[in-house]
């Protein structure tokens, strides 16, 4: 979680700082806050608990002096409230003149802490974070060498941590190190920066390099140097960012929600380009790296939230078309509990930003037990796609509303994508059926952009519900899944209790939530196909109805059966059942951000949540 910036060269430190926190404030919104070292040599800090725009508004109330080196935090608090004194940066040593800021948890800050106590320093936050900026300033005291003092300290420390650290004693240097929290350098011209994400930099430089577990970065404005924790160089890894400022950018939307909504036909157009050709048949160049990946004789897709709905929608597909069997797992139950897997076992792990920490940790042990893994991730450079096998990238540009939308049906699409060239590697369905589904599946943006050109009438029916105290949402098959995504969304922002269930599910137990006018959504499948399930899901409206239900059924264009028992209804393009999901979920983000919208809430950061969930 939380939002890092560094910043070094000639541009004016506060608004380099400010922009890039700014663009990276979907990652925590507790508190910001930023410190320069002036051309003078003093360290001047700021910090505000909200948003940004409350510390832009402390910065015009009390500038801060112009510089031209600074660090900036936007904060998702683990330890103590979010307030003024708990926002970072934190202030170290008792001469004030060392400033860090820091992302993650400090496992063993409290035995820290304890000695720090002991021995007469002072504390004035309640977080983890601070304790490192003591140690680091004390440190300095001591060996007059800051690098060496940055470098005693990490190494001292447990848990997952970015650190970026500025002494007023050297204004021509920012330290940087990680464990188990992002961090990339921008390279700029006589300038560089630092950022938990290339977002913070975006607008600058597309030149970026990855900074791996455990190194330590010394970042000058015309140079920088990456050590591990014991000062030994290491090489650095550069890569050109493939997307520019205004991708990242609401680009006169209202919300980043509603432009990543409408993103996704070239989302998922741009996830399947160049991977299946004109004539259907599909190529993953990334795949050729795990080369017996055709032997694996069975696939465990690791995640955590929508990525996991993502994966179990995925699963019905590559089970079909593959015949190999699929499991989901949550990242953060698999990790702990002996999951059985060995070396026949294909970890897939499946992340937008490639730092969810619970995912990563499950790749880990994955890895430890010799599975082999591929990571499915949306952001270059991210540590997932370092750590794993294989990586298959999501091309959905830059997601920055927290809860996932374009993410969702781009991962989808790739976990698609998989089944597709494992079906072909294992020869388990003719080549013909399999070309049929690669071009259907090129035809899915066109689909998806037909439902977003209609989605206006479900805008609008979401407007009625903003008193509603809870949603059920049901679907079979791959629209299970889709109702499981559909409930999340409106749990994250409407914050209106919501639960996707097995349409199969409902007899079992949750009929009994149904009562006098229950808003329920019903993902209904497709007629087509053998062993059809719409007459079943059919029957399933009939039997809410029955029980006073408000029903809202999300159909497939030409079925002219379902509206006789919903009370509204909304169409989408026919497609194979096995890729509805994508088409079907449109309907359901709209419903969420529209009723969110209707309750005057905040939809691209909602409450209590960030977007990369880097702690675990
Ligand atoms: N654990 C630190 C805190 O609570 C850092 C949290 C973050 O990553 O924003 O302040």
């Amino acid at each position: 979680m939380c939002g890092i910036v560094g910043y070094i060269g000639p541009k004016s430190a506060e608004s380099v700082l400010i922009s890039g926190l700014k663009r990276l404030e979907y990652r925590g919104y507790d508190s910001a806050g930023i410190s320069v070292i002036s051309k003078d040599n003093k360290l001047e800090t700021r910090k505000k608990a909200g948003k940004v725009s409350v510390l832009v508004q402390e910065l015009a109330d009390l500038p801060i002096a112009p510089a031209h080196i600074g660090i900036g935090h936007t904060r998702w608090a683990t330890h103590g409230a979010p307030t003024d004194r708990n926002a970072h940066p934190h202030i170290g040593g008792s001469h004030h003149r060392l400033s860090l800021i820091h992302n993650g948890i400090i496992e063993n800050f409290a035995s820290l802490k304890k000695e720090l106590s002991a021995a007469g320093t002072v504390f004035t936050s309640e977080t983890d974070s601070e304790v490192v900026a003591h140690l680091v300033a004390i440190e300095y005291d001591k060996l007059q060498d800051l690098k060496q003092a940055f470098m005693v300290v990490v190494r001292r420390l447990e848990g997952a941590f970015t650190l970026l650290c500025i002494h007023q004693d050297h204004p021509d240097v920012v330290f940087a190190a990680r464990r188990n929290s992002p961090l990339v350098i921008g390279l700029g011209q006589a300038e560089n920066f630092l950022g938990s994400d290339v977002a913070a930099f975006i607008e600058y430089t597309k030149h970026a390099v990855a900074v791996g577990q455990d190194q330590i970065v010394e970042l000058r404005s015309g140079s920088f140097q990456i050590s591990d924790f014991e000062g030994n160089p290491v090489e650095a890894e550069e890569f050109e960012v493939s997307w520019d400022a205004s991708a990242a950018s609401k680009g006169g939307w209202p919300s980043f929600m509603a432009k990543e909504i409408a993103d996704q036909p070239q989302a998922v157009g741009d996830t399947l380009m160049g991977r299946i050709s004109s004539d259907g048949s599909v190529n993953l160049a990334e795949m050729a790296d795990l080369a017996k990946l055709s032997e694996a004789n069975r696939i465990v897709f690791v995640a955590c939230g929508t990525a996991a709905y993502a994966a179990e929608a995925a699963k019905y597909a590559i089970e079909k078309w593959a015949k190999i069997p699929v499991s989901v797992e949550l990242a953060h139950e698999f990790r702990y509990r002996d999951p059985v897997i060995d070396d026949k076992t294909l970890v897939i792990a499946m992340s937008q930003s490639g730092e969810t920490m619970d995912t990563l940790m499950a790749v880990r042990h994955a890895l430890s037990e010799g599975a082999k893994v591929l990571a499915v991730c949306n952001t270059q450079g991210a540590t997932l796609a370092r750590e794993a096998h294989a990586t298959i990238y999501t091309h959905a540009g830059p997601e920055v509303a927290v809860a996932s939308t374009k993410a969702f049906t781009a991962q989808v699409t790739a976990g698609q994508l998989i089944g597709l060239v494992l079906a072909w590697q294992r020869e388990s369905l003719p080549i013909v059926e399999l070309k049929k589904i690669g071009l259907e599946l090129l035809t899915l943006p066109r689909k998806i952009k037909e439902v977003l050109d209609t989605a206006a009438s479900m805008g609008e029916l979401a407007k009625g519900f903003a008193d509603a105290k809870s949603v059920l949402f049901l679907g079979r098959n791959i629209a299970y899944p889709i109702a499981l995504e559909g409930a999340l969304k409106l749990k994250e922002l409407a914050y209106i209790h919501a639960e996707g269930f097995a349409a199969g599910e409902l007899k079992h137990g949750p009929i009994a939530l149904v009562e006098n006018g229950q808003p329920v959504i019903v993902i209904v499948p497709s007629r087509l196909g053998e062993g059809s399930l719409h007459a079943k899901v059919v029957s399933n409206i009939q039997e809410i109805k029955a029980r006073g239900a408000r029903v809202i059924a999300i159909a497939e264009a030409g079925d002219s059966e379902t509206g006789d028992y919903a009370d509204e209804i909304f169409f989408i393009p026919e497609t194979m059942p096995l890729l509805a999901g994508q088409l079907s979920v449109i309907p359901l983000q709209i419903f969420a951000m529209e009723l969110s919208n209707a309750k005057g809430l905040d939809v691209d950061q909602p409450r209590n949540l960030a977007k990369s969930v880097t702690v675990e």
